[in-house]
């Protein structure tokens, strides 16, 4: 079974003139898959993204997250799913200020009732992964651009997830260390992990496997990248 499935999914947001950000869209993807999400500003893909990630319920259609239907879910019932199933980063980070790198990767394990001692030693696990080891005790004020998207990185993998999505992870972040991130999500790819990344960026959209483009809400079309493209 996929690991995401939408199948004629409408999100209309009513805040005045209603607006459908999605409309009937369906797409399958693929356990241990690589998948690219673009179009241009504005097309629906951070909806498409809230969807995929049971941050949010579509208006009509379905939306199985392994096999499982999030519509029908409670609140509390989508919380568990996401957390145990899939990871997020965000163009902006969204670190936790005040809290150590360390603190901050270990964050997501407090709400899963994790004792602190596994949850200190998983997050210095996740932040030698990402060649970070010596910055533990850092707050992200002392630290790049390219190291507090590597902790965010640290942070979304820390309990293990199946899927992990990323929206615009490379937006705020020079070439070199975009390249830096891209190259980790390759190897969590290569992992058998499903790896989704929202960009309106082409070369970066590259990377993946496949990509699906958005237009005004609509899926457009999913084109497959050779192996070559992605190697040059
Ligand atoms: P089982 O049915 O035996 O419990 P699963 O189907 O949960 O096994 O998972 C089998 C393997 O696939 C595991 O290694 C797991 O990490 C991986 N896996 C599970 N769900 C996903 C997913 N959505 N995307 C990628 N890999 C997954
Ligand atoms: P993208 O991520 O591609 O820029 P979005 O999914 O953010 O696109 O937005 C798609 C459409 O839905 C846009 O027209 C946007 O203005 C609208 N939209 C997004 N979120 C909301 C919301 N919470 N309330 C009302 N309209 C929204």
């Amino acid at each position: 079974e996929p690991a995401v499935v939408l199948d004629d999914v409408t999100k209309t947001y009513r805040l005045g003139q209603p607006i459908d950000a999605l409309s009937s869209v369906s797409l399958s993807i693929p356990r241990g898959s690589y998948t690219a999400i673009m179009g241009p500003s504005g097309s629906g893909k951070s909806t498409l993204m809230n969807l995929v990630g049971c941050l949010d319920r579509p208006t009509e259609g379905r939306v199985l997250v392994d096999g499982r239907d999030v519509a029908g879910m409670s609140d509390r019932e989508r919380t568990t799913l996401r957390g145990r199933t899939i990871g997020f980063v965000f163009q902006t980070f969204n670190l936790m200020p005040r809290l150590s790198a360390l603190e901050n990767v270990a964050l997501p394990l407090v709400f899963q009732g994790v004792r602190r001692r596994e949850r200190r030693a998983r997050a210095r696990e996740l932040l030698d992964r990402v060649g970070l080891a010596e910055r533990a005790d850092h707050r992200p004020n002392q630290l790049s651009g390219g190291q507090r998207q590597r902790v965010a990185i640290a942070r979304a993998l820390v309990a293990d997830p199946a899927i992990v999505l990323a929206d615009e992870p490379t937006g705020n972040l020079d070439t070199a260390t975009g390249s830096d991130v891209l190259a980790l999500f390759e190897a969590l790819y290569g992992e058998g992990r499903t790896v989704i990344l929202v960009t309106h960026e082409r070369d970066v959209a590259e990377h993946a496997e496949r990509i699906v483009h958005v237009v005004d809400g609509e899926l457009e079309g999913i084109e497959a990248v050779t192996g070559a493209r992605r190697k040059a």
